[in-house]
């Protein structure tokens, strides 16, 4: 098993980066459920034959959709030794919560945050935006309100985040009981940041409507375009406001590592509380979402949760208080820490760094050949490492849904789509440290391939008839 997955991702490039998936792969997952074992080596087989193949692809270079991070060997193998570790890390006295302790500790020192902080692992970035929002609240209202509820609060709690924040905040409020109502989606000024004025007027609003402003989260590299709020600027907003300011870093943030981006990211080191992913930038598997907040009491106030079996020792193992389960609403959790340790260990933060700068770099040369070709046209500015582009077209949404519709099914590339001032946007997210140079040319070339000999492009622009075809 080893063997074969070193062996997948060492000639991953000789794959398509995805594949449709034919129906007979698809059937005998349809088997009901088996009461006799089967051999270990026919199972294999069968994820060999029928699962591996049609992943989705974040492992290859040529994928470039969505936020996907692409992994490393290295964590592959740290994830066989907490595998056979079985370690449950909800808490108790075991050097396993140590090394998640350590992760804590050099999150602190990379984001500039003091001793008190505490930090969590989750599943996600989505997970830790949810509990950030639930920080805030229980902040905000008192730790009676985790009794109580909200239904038995006169205050009425408003947030706020920009247009192009990611729909989880949106659904953090949903999950809180706080209601996606009370999320105010603030407009964006043409870097795609959050428009600051627009902002303290929509705060000004609601108090005189009698409303209390509690959380403002802002992006730090928003999905759509990379883009980073002024993380100054909310920082003072929601000090003078007293509101919680948070920051939806969930790729952008561990820009940090890199000596070029980090200065993009000033103000980050004032949030109360950030969420990101390491299984993005990060370069580690998935999932390995984190929350670090500035002051672990507010953090432990929204979570803890004193019972009589779980309760702790001086000694022992029920010893080792407070436990990472007092930070979040998972009891039992994985070795997730593990994974994340030994990548930040076996790679060093200069050469995460380096490869973070170099997916930015990437962009910038993609954004140079779009330029240079014509047909083409950038839909945003490139701020990081996501390029938003379209072969132009009077039927251009068509053709560029054709286009990645094409690209896909070529296993040539595997970008995503948006949308950017109502226009469909091809979008390039480039996360993967195997992604190089000639991925970019890939794709451009296949781009315009594509677009010259799409039928949506056809049938828009009756094609030139050519001297040497007539
Ligand atoms: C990916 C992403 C999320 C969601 O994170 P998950 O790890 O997928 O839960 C939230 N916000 C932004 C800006 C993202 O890029």
């Amino acid at each position: 098993m080893l063997d074969d997955m070193l062996d997948y991702v060492e000639h991953i490039r000789q794959r398509p980066v995805w594949q449709p998936i034919p129906d007979e792969i698809r059937a005998p997952f349809h088997e009901a459920l088996p009461d006799q074992g089967q051999a270990l080596s026919e199972v294999h087989q069968i994820f060999m034959t029928s699962v591996l193949p049609y992943a989705v692809g974040n492992v290859h270079p040529g994928f470039m959709g969505w936020v996907h991070g692409g992994g490393t060997a290295v964590g592959m193998a740290a994830e066989i030794l907490s595998a056979g570790l079985n370690a449950n890390l909800g808490g108790r006295n075991q050097m396993p919560v140590e090394v998640e302790r350590q992760i804590v500790r050099w999150m602190r020192e990379l984001f500039r945050f003091p001793d008190t902080a505490s930090g969590v692992f989750v599943t996600g970035t989505s997970m830790a935006n949810l509990m950030s929002v639930l920080v805030a609240r229980t902040v905000c209202l008192g730790k009676t309100i985790r009794q109580q509820g909200l239904q038995s609060h006169q205050a009425k709690l408003v947030a706020y985040t920009s247009a192009a924040a990611h729909g989880c905040i949106a659904q953090a409020m949903d999950l809180s009981g706080l209601g996606t109502a009370a999320l105010r989606r603030i407009p964006v000024n043409q870097q795609h940041q959050i428009n600051i004025h627009a902002l303290q007027l929509a705060i000004a609003a609601d108090r005189a409507a009698g409303l209390q402003p509690f959380f403002i989260a802002g992006t730090a590299g928003t999905v759509d375009v990379g883009a980073i709020d002024d993380l100054n600027a909310l920082s003072e907003i929601a000090q003078s406001e007293s509101m919680w300011f948070h920051v939806d870093g969930a790729y952008g943030a561990l820009g940090m590592l890199s000596p070029d981006i980090a200065p993009k990211l000033t103000g980050i080191e004032r949030a109360d509380s950030i969420a990101f992913d390491f299984h993005k930038w990060g370069q580690v598997q998935y999932d390995a979402g984190f929350l670090l907040v500035r002051d672990a009491a507010q953090h432990m106030d929204a979570f803890a949760a004193p019972v009589a079996y779980l309760s702790r020792e001086a000694r022992g193992l029920a010893g080792g208080s407070p436990w990472p389960c007092d930070f979040g609403p998972d009891l039992s959790r994985g070795f997730r820490a593990l994974k994340t340790w030994f990548t930040i260990k076996v790679y060093g933060t200069e050469k995460l760094g380096r490869i973070i700068s170099n997916t930015c770099q990437l962009a910038r040369y993609l954004e140079t050949q779009i330029r240079l070709h014509p047909e083409l046209e950038l839909l945003a500015p490139v701020a990081l490492n996501i390029v938003c582009f379209r072969y132009r077209s009077d039927n251009a949404d068509q053709l560029n849904k054709e286009i990645v519709a094409d690209l896909h099914e070529s296993g040539i590339a595997v970008p995503s789509m948006t949308t950017i001032d109502g226009k469909l946007a091809i979008r390039t997210a480039i996360f993967n440290h195997r992604t190089n140079q000639q991925d970019m040319d890939a794709l451009v070339s296949a781009v315009l391939h594509i677009g010259t000999n799409t039928g949506a492009n056809r049938r828009a622009q009756p094609a030139k008839i050519h001297p040497q075809t007539e």
